[in-house]
């Protein structure tokens, strides 16, 4: 069954959970997260005041199908196989492959890890260069003190990431792309 509550619960928690975010959608696992990375696709085609209530919609109504059809288990394994090959496309285009654990966090020196190596994936997923670079300069969103450029190469985030990914060089690659010079 879907469970309505723990999503309820789980957004609200993390409403203001002084990382920075505007929402806290960012921080939801499995299904939850894959609905959202899919709803954000089609975010923009809506006025900006009603994107919050837009995306949790359309989240709600991928888990009421997704619920559905497990209830009545009326998915044919072509349907099965062509959602098995969507979900592949989608990863795909993700390059970095960041769960958003936070086993890495906290980093010695302070680098917003997850939330700048999810800013470089959304930026590759939506080809959105401009839009990351002004949420990644943005010092309500983002500190200077947590940007990519803070990393001092120790290696401790490498060691914790059940990912095994190379932390530094993407944020390396992530801090020249996304920075402004001001
Ligand atoms: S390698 Fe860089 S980002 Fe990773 S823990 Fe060390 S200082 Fe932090
Ligand atoms: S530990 Fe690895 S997978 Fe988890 S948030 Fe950090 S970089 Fe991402």
């Amino acid at each position: 069954m879907l469970d309505w509550s723990e999503y309820i619960t789980e957004v609200e928690r993390y409403q203001d959970d002084g990382n920075g975010y505007h929402n806290g959608y960012d921080k939801l696992e499995g299904d939850w997260a894959l609905y959202y990375k899919i709803a954000q696709y089609f975010v923009h085609k809506v006025k900006r005041e009603d994107r919050q209530d837009f995306l949790h919609d359309l989240m709600l109504e991928m888990a009421k199908v997704k619920t559905k059809y497990e209830a009545k288990g009326k998915l044919t394994p072509e349907e099965l196989s062509l959602i098995n090959r969507v979900r592949e496309a989608y990863n795909k285009l993700i390059p970095i492959p960041c769960k958003g654990c936070r086993d890495c966090m906290p980093c010695p020196k302070g680098v917003a890890i997850p939330q700048i190596l999810q800013i470089y994936n959304e930026m590759i997923m939506y080809n959105d260069l401009q839009g990351r670079q002004s949420q990644y300069n943005n010092l309500g969103f983002l500190k200077k003190e947590q940007h990519a450029d803070q990393c001092a190469e120790c290696g401790e985030c490498m060691e914790a990431c059940p990912q095994k990914i190379s932390i530094p060089e993407w944020l390396k690659k992530a801090h020249e792309l996304l920075k402004l010079n001001q």
